[in-house]
């Protein structure tokens, strides 16, 4: 989608701070990061919120929890912990409409979250 900052991050026509891609998904850190380590994970393909996934992207969606798995893994938090997060819609504060998972880690993480 043209008009889609991560979409651009994914064409390469903006840059990223990239951790990690394959055919199908990308990864790469926040540019405002909450945390010691934040990452966001995006399919390739372009899904503007959780209320648009169809049942044909639920291995898409399985491949972007493994990257995050495989990028905690990397930075070292497997056994520390880290959080995941995937906001749907306004009022849940998502701000970027191309689906994303927030992976968060490298401090105490407070439950219920704001
Ligand atoms: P959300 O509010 O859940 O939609 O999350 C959007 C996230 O995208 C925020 O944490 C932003 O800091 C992050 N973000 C926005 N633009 C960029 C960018 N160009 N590169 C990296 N992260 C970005």
């Amino acid at each position: 989608m043209t008009d889609c900052i991560f979409c651009k991050i994914i064409s390469g026509d903006i840059p990223g701070d990239i951790v990690y891609q394959d055919d199908d998904v990308l990864a790469f850190r926040d540019l405002t990061p909450q945390a010691p380590m934040h990452v966001l994970v995006i399919p390739k393909k372009h899904i503007s919120t959780i209320n648009d996934i169809q049942p044909e992207d639920a291995a898409l969606i399985g491949k972007m929890f493994l990257a995050a798995q495989q990028v905690a893994k990397e930075e070292g938090y497997t056994e520390r912990g880290y959080r995941t997060v995937m906001n749907c819609n306004a009022e849940a504060g998502q701000s970027v409409f191309h689906i994303h998972l927030h992976v968060l880690a490298g401090r105490a993480m407070h439950w219920p979250p704001g």
